[in-house]
């Protein structure tokens, strides 16, 4: 993989052989995409180009461009791989701070261009998100959550540190807004459990308090990501009005008709409970329980499948630093467990750039090859309409410097 750092003083001409530009049923063959000033100038049909003095000409021969791709749920202070050995580096600046430039230097390398962070305990994020700015880090652009809001003594305490009553959840959205985060991160709801099929944490927040949070957020200008599973935990998540849905498990289709009206953002997580089961370290699970995680990823498939079909805004999001979700490297898994849920490449492809950049907060800078958007793209050999694994391996990123 070549990464290109594209600073406001390159002019620079594409020749492609194909362009995916991210809502396209096809592709569209042999287009110069022209880029002035960090910005996406001009796309237009090879031949009529007018080569602007200085601009520099960079032939894709047989590679298609596709707008950069984006994962709306990871947590970069986590490695996927060792869970414990991940919380003793945040103590340790020297450690974390590699840590960090790895997750997001792994997540380029597969092509990512942005990522949206859901929460660390240390808010190690906002770290990441600074050190783009700054230039140590070369990308993907971070959007960030800084710490959860969870319920004290509940489930997510390496994600926050927990709020009692409604006043200090009021009180610890002030401090993160005070700090810039650009989202704001509730744990709704505990994991799901491999004990019993379709068991899920109790519910930590009641529906009043989760109202009071969702608007604390809104008021201060910051859509709410949503962890939450089970059909009781998404009603009171909806009810509160909440912007993304995250993980969902056992979510019910009225439900997604729900979310399909109100435009409301699905990130769907397979890879989160499936890719346990291949994690590099190897946790044991008895049979009983692999089983209860094949019935339960079969679920959530079959519940991705009728949200493309009643039109839910999907976006794809892999949970990297959760077991076995490794960062960038897991984002291909994510998109063949939608691929064999039967939704087809195309609508994959939108999930992955331009409405994953809409759940951003990014929606005409990233996740569209258009005039006016950021130069934030990929090109990969192959038709990735016709075979998605060849995004596994983009042969060049391109990426805005500050
Ligand atoms: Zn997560």
């Amino acid at each position: 993989m070549k990464l290109f750092r594209i600073s406001p003083g390159t002019d620079l001409d594409l020749l492609a052989d194909n362009l995916w530009d991210g809502r396209q049923e096809g592709l569209q063959s042999r287009v110069v995409i022209s880029i002035r000033r960090s910005r996406i100038a001009t796309v237009q049909p090879r031949g009529i180009e007018s080569t602007g003095a200085g601009a520099q000409q960079m032939r894709l021969e047989g590679l298609t461009v596709l707008p950069g791709l984006i994962d709306a749920h990871v947590h970069l202070a986590l490695d996927g791989i060792d869970f414990q050995a991940s919380l003793d580096r945040w103590q340790d600046p020297a450690a974390r701070e590699k840590a960090l430039g790895e997750a997001l230097r792994s997540s380029l390398d597969h092509g990512l261009v942005a990522i949206r962070d859901g929460s660390d305990g240390e808010a190690l994020n906002l770290l990441a998100r600074a050190g783009i700015r700054t230039g140590k880090y070369p990308g993907p652009r971070v959007v960030a959550t800084g710490m959860a809001v969870t319920k004290k003594g509940g489930y997510g305490s390496f994600l926050g540190p927990g709020t009692t009553e409604p006043a200090s959840a009021k009180e610890m959205i002030a401090g993160l807004v005070h700090r810039g985060v650009d989202q704001i991160k509730v744990v709704v709801s505990g994991l799901v459990t491999f004990h019993r099929y379709g068991e899920v944490g109790k519910l930590e927040f009641t529906a009043a308090e989760l109202v009071e949070i969702v608007k604390e957020a809104h008021a201060a200008g910051r859509p709410v990501m949503a962890h939450v599973n089970s059909a009781a935990g998404v009603d009171l998540a909806l009810a509160a009005g909440v912007d993304s849905i995250e993980h969902g498990y056992f979510l019910t289709p009225a439900q997604l008709e729900v979310m399909a009206a109100r435009g409301t953002y699905w990130v769907p997580t397979v890879a989160a409970i499936v890719n346990r089961l291949h994690s590099a370290k190897k946790e044991a699970y008895p049979e009983k329980e692999i089983k209860i995680i094949q019935r339960t990823v079969a679920a959530q498939q079959e519940m991705i499948a009728r949200a493309h079909h009643l039109g839910v805004q999907l976006v794809v999001g892999t949970d990297a630093g959760a077991p076995g979700v490794y960062h960038g490297e897991s984002y291909l898994d994510e998109l063949m467990y939608w691929y064999r849920a039967g939704i087809p490449a195309a609508a994959i492809l939108r999930a992955a750039t331009v409405t994953a950049a809409a759940a951003l907060g990014l929606a005409g800078e990233l996740g569209q090859v258009r005039p006016g958007y950021r130069p934030c793209l990929i090109a990969v050999r192959g038709n990735p309409l016709e075979d998605l694994q060849v995004l596994g391996r983009p042969e060049m990123v391109f990426i805005d410097t500050p």
